[in-house]
């Protein structure tokens, strides 16, 4: 039995491979809900009569993973066979600073002399060292909080950390056409899970991990509950952020599984450890870069955007609450994104304050007022990531000098205890994406049925 903590992308993902390969599986799930990270759900609040309330989107939302970044091999490969579309993203891109409107989006002024120092670096630097050595002064500080911005927005990273190299890499990938997936993301890990029941295996939710104990050739899974689950390896998918927690020697306290852990109200922490310890990983996980994302869902009664940005489709903005966009399908909704380091003062914040932080900066970019926009305002969702238990984070980034230690994770202990997830992920396409989710699980079942052969 091999035992799969994580129903994440990449833990299904490597669930279905092993049992199409005639192996017995067991899949842990902490949460009360499949797909970790993918969240599709129309669960949102509204504030009827002044204090908040809970109340139904009227179509599916995106909490977490939204956008497929160009034809993808795995995600298509699984689109296909699920019979689910995927659908090229629409709508006019804006760009809005120091209050002009910009439809092209073509980047700050100095961006390709940057990306030709990026190119041509020799050894590998952080980002914010990499801006000092050589777009340092006076005259480039406009560019220099482009950089940064970009950094830390798509990419969730410290630039005092991140690699140069690396971003660098993912910069310059041109990702092709970007898709919304009919019906949401979670259309997909429920086909995911549906293959794998259909083919024997166990799919167990409310099942925090908290205690890995080993021995070459045997797992002993204990759960916040105590329950206790056997297998001969163990695949551990769980986030980062849950693996830079579990360092301790001590198990977390753990939240209701019985609460949605967005709702659940305050910040708890959730970990595993390992006995005997794995010092060299547990160094490993907290060489890798993780950030955080805080997404804001605003149903409105009405598109007040369409008025200054008619067609809007993706917005950038210098407000605090930079990154907006519509979806095709979905009328009168706007999806706010803010993320990276400078979320970090705002993250545990209750929902009210986040979402004035939202409409603040959409008053700002669209000269309305708050108190018309709170009229407006329907439905919303707040889903700040790193307060979730069961991620403690979003997706990881790569920091300088971290692939020696990402090797050590693709190293199974002693053929028992394997890793995957996104934060794992070497390949050609972006990093820290569902993409790069299923690949990890893909190459762990291979990893796991050569060493089980
Ligand atoms: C806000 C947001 C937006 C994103 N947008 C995109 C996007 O547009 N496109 C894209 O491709 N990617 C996007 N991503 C990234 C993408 O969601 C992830 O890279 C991917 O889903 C990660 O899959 P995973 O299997 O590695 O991890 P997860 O999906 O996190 O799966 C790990 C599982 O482990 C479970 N777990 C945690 N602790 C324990 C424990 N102790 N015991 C048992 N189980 C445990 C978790 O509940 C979870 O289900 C986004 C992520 C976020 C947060």
């Amino acid at each position: 039995m091999i035992l799969v903590i994580g129903a994440g992308a990449s833990g299904l993902m490597a669930a279905r491979d092993l049992l199409a390969s005639g192996r017995e599986v067991l899949v842990l799930e902490a949460a009360p809900r499949i797909g970790g990270r993918i969240h599709t759900t129309r669960s949102g609040s509204t504030h009827a009569g002044g204090s908040k309330s809970s109340v139904e989107f009227p179509y599916s939302v995106e909490a977490g993973a939204e956008f497929v970044h160009g034809d993808l091999p795995l995600t298509f490969e699984l689109l296909t066979a699920a019979g689910i579309k995927a659908i090229p993203t629409e709508g006019q891109f804006y760009r809005s600073n120091e209050g002009q409107w910009q439809k092209e989006n073509i980047r700050v002024k100095g961006w390709d002399k940057v990306m030709e120092r990026m190119a041509s670096l020799d050894e590998d630097m952080a980002v914010a060292d990499f801006l000092s050595a050589y777009f340092g002064g006076g005259e480039n500080e406009r560019l220099r909080w482009a950089v940064r911005r970009f950094a830390e927005g798509y990419d969730l990273a410290d630039i005092h950390f991140a690699s140069t190299k690396a971003l660098y890499r993912e910069w310059s990938r041109d990702e092709g056409t970007q898709y919304h997936v009919d019906g949401g993301y979670g259309k997909m890990i429920d086909w995911i899970a549906s293959e794998i029941e259909g083919m024997g295996g166990k799919i167990v939710l409310s099942a925090p991990a908290v205690a890995v104990e080993w021995a070459p050739g045997i797992v002993r899974v204990v759960t916040s509950d105590g329950r206790i689950f056997q297998g001969t390896a163990a695949l551990i998918t769980v986030p980062l952020g849950v693996l830079q927690a579990g360092d301790a020697g001590v198990a977390l306290p753990i939240a209701d599984t019985n609460v949605e852990p967005h709702r659940s109200g305050g910040p708890v922490r959730n970990g595993l450890t390992f006995d005997p310890a794995i010092p060299e990983y547990i160094q490993a996980f907290h060489a890798l870069g993780y950030g955080s994302v805080i997404k804001l869902l605003l149903h409105f009664s009405e598109p007040f955007w369409e008025k200054e940005a008619p067609g809007l489709g993706f917005l950038i903005s210098d407000q605090n609450l930079p990154t907006w966009w519509t979806v095709s399908g979905k009328p009168n909704l706007l999806t706010g994104w803010f993320a990276g380091p400078r979320t970090i003062p705002y993250q545990g914040k209750p929902d009210p304050e986040l979402i004035h932080l939202g409409l603040e900066s959409l008053a700002k970019i669209f000269h309305v007022s708050i108190a018309e926009l709170h009229d407006q305002l329907l439905t919303y969702r707040v889903d700040d990531w790193s307060q979730d238990p069961y991620s403690l984070g979003a997706y990881s980034y790569e920091k300088v000098g971290e692939k020696p230690f990402r090797q050590i994770l693709h190293t199974p202990v002693e053929n028992t205890i394997f890793f995957a997830g996104e934060a794992l992920y070497e390949g050609e396409h972006t990093p820290g994406t569902v993409e790069a989710a299923l690949a990890t699980g893909r190459k762990a079942a291979e990893t796991i049925l050569a060493a089980w052969l």
